[in-house]
């Protein structure tokens, strides 16, 4: 499991759940911060912008709730994904096996 190269704690989903920036995730125990390549993060930033565009543009049955219903779904599929992804060392960083 991919750990912190500081403090050597494990990645956690609350981490990059809260992260405001996807490029730089701030490390639950120390000041560490863990970046995932960039290209990689930018690939599934222009995913999910597409993905959130193709879904706003539908029409949706019950009109905007279930959008904002299907965006947040969308939202935490990919930030779960995101999570795994970075944690089995997919996607790489600096995080250290
Ligand atoms: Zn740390």
């Amino acid at each position: 499991m991919s750990k912190c190269a500081g403090c050597n704690k494990e990645l956690t989903f609350v981490s990059v759940l809260s992260a405001m920036n996807p490029y730089s995730l701030k490390c639950g125990g120390c000041d560490e911060r863990i970046k995932a390549k960039p290209a990689v993060v930018t690939i599934l930033v222009v995913l999910i912008v597409a993905v959130s565009l193709a879904i706003l543009a539908l029409p949706f049955p019950g009109a905007s709730t279930s959008k904002i219903v299907a965006l947040l779904v969308l939202g935490a599929v990919f930030e779960f994904g995101f999570y795994l992804a970075l944690k089995k060392g997919f996607i790489g960083s600096n995080l250290v096996p």
